[in-house]
């Protein structure tokens, strides 16, 4: 490892290539999402300020990859909660938050994004995984038509849907596996103000609302459609500072309406079943796209403990309602855990959610229509203390266990655990099917024919194990 920081170091000025005892590299490393990816402690991290230092950074060090003497995380914004994943103990962290610069090519509508850039600056400029408009518009990564990606040998390639097709959907939901991808090019589309945001309400009325989420999402026009113009998540948050449970719906109506036309946009939500309920707080306003990228930012708590885990149910109700009772059970045993934050979310992905997927191109994950609707049970937890850690990731799992157990009782389970909110110990790539699994490995072996990425980059979801 020593060699190998002493080559980059020769060859890249010292505020790219930082160690232990530069102030920057402490800064970076207290700048992740959760306090368990600050405990790693890198050898070095690098920073690339352009794709061509990461063609140099991946030659420079393929020597050192051969001989197994590195190991490499890549970085982005840091949210990912992997262990390894995004920085690693004793490697070298990339962090790419100097690729930046975002373009865009108005004859064919789509923008070019740096890999370092956020979603709010993205947005601000033209006017994600899962978003607000995924209902409407697909996943995140089915808008992507091309990416830009350095692969292990050093070698710059375009994959599109016409050219190194195989790796286009390989990096559609295949996660860190292929190579360092330096710039994004997405599909554009108009985009008006929005009108939503979050409301907080008794527990007595969540069973009433799942119900209700249900019949939306399997209603023929609102759920099953082309268009789904609101977005929804619904949810159960027990924080300590409350000292008990709220439900909670995050509820978005994102219909496109020309300037001048905004008061659209406000009655969409009007006799909406997701904002009748009586709220204890609600925050319910008309705001800009970054502006609503922003509400979610505020939301998050940095810096703290987390975990997140996932599952996949069908959309049915007793099944849902099952798994708020088991959420409610076992928060009441976890109440002593101190600054405990702990949320069971319904992210629903409705059939024409499916269909834009799969118009667009369709990706890795494996979702057809004919498999929807389909609703994510995602558990998130912040904490204060990693004394608490293995306590509070034994509840969740064994929150996760039941709600897929009642599930596989009814037989309303589903395999996708969705790798953004993945747990370590599950298994997202095996959750895509034995086929699109096989053909990722594929891509790997063709692509990464040492096997960089499956040895060197160990965090993450792994094709090859
Ligand atoms: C509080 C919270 C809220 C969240 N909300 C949502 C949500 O609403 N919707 C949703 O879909 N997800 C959500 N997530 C999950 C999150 O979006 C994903 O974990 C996402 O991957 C994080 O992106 P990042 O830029 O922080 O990636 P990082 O954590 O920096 O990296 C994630 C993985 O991708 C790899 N990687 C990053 N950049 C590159 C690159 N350029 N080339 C190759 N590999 C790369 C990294 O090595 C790592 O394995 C949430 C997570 C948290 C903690």
């Amino acid at each position: 490892m020593d060699s190998a920081i002493q080559t980059l170091r020769n060859t890249f000025p010292p505020p790219q290539v930082l160690v232990p005892t530069h102030s920057l590299y402490t800064l970076l490393n207290k700048s992740y999402h959760a306090g368990q990816q600050a405990d790693h402690r890198p050898a070095a991290i690098f920073l690339p300020r352009g794709r061509q230092d990461v063609v140099r950074f991946m030659r420079l060090m393929k020597p050192f990859f051969v001989q197994g003497d590195i190991t490499l995380a890549i970085r982005n914004a840091g949210q990912q909660l992997t262990a390894n994943c995004a920085n690693i103990h004793n490697g070298i962290t990339m962090d790419l938050c100097l690729l930046t610069g975002i373009r865009f090519r108005a004859h064919d509508n789509i923008v070019m994004i740096g890999a370092g850039e956020r979603w709010g600056l993205v947005y601000e400029v033209l006017a994600g995984g899962l978003s607000l408009l995924s209902p409407r518009e697909g996943f995140a990564c089915d808008n992507v038509v091309n990416f830009e990606i350095v692969l292990p040998c050093g070698t710059t390639v375009h994959a599109n849907a016409n050219h190194r097709r195989d790796l286009f959907l390989a990096l559609r939901g295949g996660g860190n596996n292929f190579g360092v991808v330096t710039r994004f090019d997405m599909r554009t589309f108009p985009q008006g103000p929005l009108y939503g945001g979050c409301l907080y309400y008794d527990l007595g009325e969540m069973p009433g609302q799942v119900e209700k989420l249900v019949r939306f999402l399997k209603d023929p026009v609102a759920g099953n459609a082309g268009d789904v113009d609101v977005d929804v998540r619904m949810g159960l948050t027990y924080a300590k500072k409350w000292d008990g449970v709220l439900g909670r719906n995050e509820v978005w109506y994102t219909k496109h309406v020309e300037e001048g036309e905004e008061d659209v946009v406000e009655r969409g939500l009007e006799g909406c079943p997701f904002v009748e309920v009586k709220s204890r707080m609600s925050v319910l306003k008309m705001v800009s796209l970054s502006e609503a990228a922003q509400v979610k930012v505020d939301d998050v708590e940095g810096q703290r403990r987390c975990t997140t885990m996932n599952t996949t149910v069908k959309a049915h109700a007793p099944t849902l309602l099952a798994a708020c009772t088991t959420f409610l059970n076992s928060s009441n045993t976890m109440d002593h855990i101190p600054g405990l934050y702990f949320s069971l979310t319904l992210q629903p992905y409705p059939v024409g959610m499916l269909h834009k997927s799969s118009l667009l191109g369709g990706n890795s994950l494996g979702l057809k229509p004919a498999d929807g609707p389909l609703v994510g049970i995602i558990l998130v937890a912040y904490w204060d203390d990693a004394n608490h850690d293995e306590e509070v990731l034994r509840a969740m799992k064994w929150v996760l266990g039941k709600v897929e157990d009642e599930a596989a009782d009814r037989r309303t389970g589903f395999p996708l655990k969705l790798m953004n909110y993945a747990g370590e110990f599950q298994d997202p790539i095996a959750s895509y099917g034995p086929h699109n699994r096989w053909k990722l490995g594929e891509v790997s072996r063709k692509w990464d024919a040492e096997g960089v990425f499956q040895k060197l980059v160990p965090g993450g979801f792994k094709l090859l194990t």
